[in-house]
C-alpha cells in the first residue's frame, strides 16, 4: 500500500474545521489540504485501501452539514485557484477553488456573467457550488447552476481523472429503465427549484451523466474544475420595493411577477425587517415600518424604456394589494432598495443566544400556487412550536428560506426545534414540495429522503451511491442517511456541542456572525501571538 499522504492531525487543524455554516459542530479525525489533482488522487486512493471516510469542502459555507463530518475533511478551496476563460464562447473553466466573485470580476469586463448568483457568491467556491446546484436571487429567471454547467473534472471513488461534458451520454456506471423513469416522473416534486437527492429526473431527461454528479454533494466525486456557460449582462434594470400588510396578499402577487419574466423576486417577512432594522441598518438603506412583508423585484431588459415600463406594470398590476411602494430606475437605485436583502443574512448570524438564527428547516421549496399556504402554515407551526421564524428569499421559485430563531437560554429548545423540524416537514410533504430548493441534504434532510420520494426512488439513490462509490468512502451519511441518522444531534450550540479549544471556538463563531467563509481555515487554527 502507498505511503500514507500529508493529512493534517493536530487537534486545533481539526478544531478549524469542526464547523461549516448550518447548525452542526463534528469534530473530523483528519484534515487533508491538496495542492492539487495528484495530491487529490494519492488522498482518495489512501482512503479507498485504508476505508477512511472523506469529506469533501469546498468554504465550509454550506447549509446542510455536508462539509463536516467523522473522516478526513478534504479542503478543496486552496489548491484549484485557476481559470481557462474562451470569452468568445462565453465559457470559463475555473478549478474547484475558484469563487462565483472571482468568476464574476473575470468576466465582468468582457460584459459576461455567471447568472444563477449565491448570496453567498464573495466565498462559495465553483466546487461546492456545483456540488450543491447552487442558486441565487436571479434564478427565477436564469434556474439554478445546473443549467450553466457545460463539463467537470473530477476525481472518483477509486482515485481516478476523468472529464464529464455535458451531452457525452449517460456513462457506464448507471442507466435507468423506462419504468424507473416513469416512477421518478411521478415520484419527483414539481418545483421550480430542487437540491434534495441526486437529480434523476434532469438525468432521465438528458441522458448525461453530468446531471448525477451535479448537485452530488461529494458522496459520488470529487470535483476538481467546472467549466461554466457565461451569459451577456442586459444593458438595463429596474425594479421596485412593494410592501404588504398581509402575507397571503403578498403570496397571492407572486405568480402575478413572476408571469412577467422578472429577474429576480425576493421576499422578507415582518420578522426579518425587524432583525434588519435592530441591526442598525445603515440611513440609505430602506426599511419601511408597519408591513407583514415586503417584496424586492429586479427586471433586466435590453433597453431602459422596457426595464422601466414593465415595473410600471407590476407596480400598477398590485396597486389594489400593496401598502407601500418605492421604484427604482437604474442600477444605482436598485443597489439602494436591494441594501435591506443583503443586511438579512449577516444581521440573522448576529442574533445573540436568547434568538440564535438555526438552519434547520431553512430551505423548504413548494410549487408556486401553494406559497401562501407554506407560509402560512411556518407560521402557525413557529407559534405552536413557540420558535419564532424569520422569513426570507425566493418568493419567485416559491423557495423561502425560514431560519428558527429558538432562545437558548431557555430549557426545552431542543424539542421545540426539533416539533418545528417535524411539522414543516410535514407541510412540505402535504404542499407536494422539497425540503430543499438549493441548499441541498446533507446530514440534515438524509433521512426525509424516503418520505419525499418513496422507497423505490430512494432504492434508485441507493444504487447510484453504489455503483459510484461501493466503498462509502466518499461523504457518507450525506445524501444517504447513515443508520443512526438524528437530524439534531452534533449541534454546535448548547452544553453537548463537541468540546474544541475556546480560542478557535470564538474564531469560528466570528466567521459565522462576519461571513467570514473565504478565511483559510488553517489561518483559524494558529495561536494568537
Ligand atoms: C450567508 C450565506 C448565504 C448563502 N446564500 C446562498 C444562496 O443564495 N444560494 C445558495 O445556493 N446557497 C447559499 N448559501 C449556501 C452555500 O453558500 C452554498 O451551498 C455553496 O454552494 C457552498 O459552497 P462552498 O464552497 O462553501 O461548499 P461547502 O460548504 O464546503 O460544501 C457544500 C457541499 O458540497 C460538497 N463539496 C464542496 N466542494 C466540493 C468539491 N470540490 N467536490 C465535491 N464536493 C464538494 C461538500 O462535501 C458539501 O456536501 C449561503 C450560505 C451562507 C453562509
Amino acid at each position: 500500500m502507498k505511503p500514507t499522504p500529508p493529512l493534517l492531525t493536530d487537534p486545533r487543524i481539526r478544531a478549524a474545521y469542526s464547523e461549516g455554516a448550518g447548525i452542526y459542530r463534528i469534530v473530523p479525525t483528519a484534515v487533508a489540504v491538496p495542492r492539487g489533482v495528484e495530491e487529490l488522487q494519492e488522498v482518495v486512493r489512501w482512503a479507498g485501501a485504508t476505508g477512511t471516510p472523506l469529506v469533501p469542502r469546498g468554504a465550509g459555507s454550506g447549509m446542510a452539514g455536508g462539509s463536516v463530518g467523522r473522516g478526513a475533511v478534504v479542503d478543496l478551496s486552496q489548491g484549484f485557484h485557476w481559470t481557462a476563460p474562451d470569452w468568445a464562447r462565453r465559457r470559463l473553466w475555473a478549478g474547484a477553488s475558484v469563487t462565483w466573485a472571482e468568476l464574476a470580476a473575470a468576466a465582468r469586463p468582457f460584459g459576461l456573467r455567471l447568472p444563477p448568483d449565491p448570496s453567498s457568491g464573495a466565498f462559495a467556491t465553483s466546487g461546492g457550488m456545483a456540488a450543491t446546484n447552487a442558486a441565487g436571487p436571479r434564478s427565477v429567471r436564469c434556474g439554478s447552476a445546473r443549467s450553466w454547467i457545460e463539463a467537470i473534472e473530477i476525481i472518483d471513488a477509486a482515485g481516478d481523472a476523468r472529464r464529464v461534458v455535458r451531452g457525452a451520454g449517460a456513462g457506464e456506471r448507471f442507466a435507468l429503465s423506462a419504468d424507473q423513469q416513469h416512477l421518478i416522473e411521478a415520484h419527483f416534486p414539481k418545483t421550480r427549484k430542487n437540491s434534495a437527492g441526486y437529480a434523476l429526473n434532469h438525468f432521465a431527461d438528458s441522458g448525461d451523466e453530468l446531471d448525477l454528479l451535479v448537485g452530488s454533494e461529494g458522496t459520488l466525486a470529487f470535483i476538481t474544475a467546472v467549466e461554466w456557460r457565461l451569459e451577456p449582462i442586459p444593458a438595463d434594470v429596474a425594479g421596485a420595493a412593494l410592501g404588504f400588510a398581509d402575507l397571503r396578499q403578498l403570496a397571492e402577487a407572486v405568480p402575478y411577477l413572476v408571469a412577467l419574466n422578472p429577474s429576480a423576486v425576493e421576499l422578507l417577512d415582518r420578522t426579518l425587517l425587524d432583525v434588519v432594522r435592530e441591526a442598525g441598518a445603515p440611513p440609505a438603506a430602506d426599511v419601511p415600518e408597519g408591513l407583514e412583508g415586503l417584496l424586492l423585484i429586479e427586471f433586466e431588459r435590453e433597453t431602459q424604456a422596457a426595464a422601466r415600463g414593465v415595473v410600471g406594470d407590476a407596480v400598477r398590476g398590485l396597486r389594489a394589494s400593496t401598502v407601500h411602494v418605492a421604484t427604482a430606475v437604474d442600477r444605482a437605485g436598485l443597489e439602494t432598495l436591494w441594501a435591506v436583502r443583503r443586511l438579512a443574512s449577516p444581521a440573522l448570524a448576529r442574533l445573540p443566544e436568547n434568538r440564535r438564527s438555526l438552519q434547520v428547516v431553512e430551505d423548504g421549496c413548494v410549487p408556486l400556487e401553494r406559497l401562501a399556504d407554506y407560509i402560512g402554515g411556518i407560521r402557525v407551526a413557529s407559534e405552536g412550536c413557540g420558535i419564532p421564524v424569520a422569513i426570507f428569499g425566493h418568493a419567485g421559485d416559491g423557495h423561502v428560506h425560514v431560519n428558527a430563531l429558538p432562545d437558548l437560554t431557555v430549557s426545552g429548545w431542543r424539542d421545540a426545534l426539533a416539533a418545528l423540524y417535524a411539522d414543516a416537514a410535514e407541510l412540505l410533504l402535504r404542499l407536494g414540495g422539497t425540503p430543499s430548493g438549493e441548499h441541498g441534504v446533507g446530514r440534515l434532510r438524509a433521512g426525509l429522503l424516503e418520505r419525499f420520494y418513496g422507497p423505490e426512488v430512494t432504492a434508485l439513490f441507493r444504487g447510484l451511491k453504489q455503483a459510484y462509490d461501493p466503498r462509502c468512502t466518499l461523504n457518507p451519511g450525506v445524501i444517504i442517511p447513515s443508520a443512526d441518522w438524528a437530524p439534531l444531534a452534533d449541534l454546535k450550540v448548547g452544553p453537548e456541542a463537541a468540546p474544541i479549544p475556546h480560542d478557535i471556538a470564538a474564531r469560528l463563531r466570528e466567521v459565522e456572525r462576519t461571513a467570514g467563509w473565504a478565511i483559510p481555515k488553517l489561518d483559524l487554527a494558529t495561536p494568537s501571538p
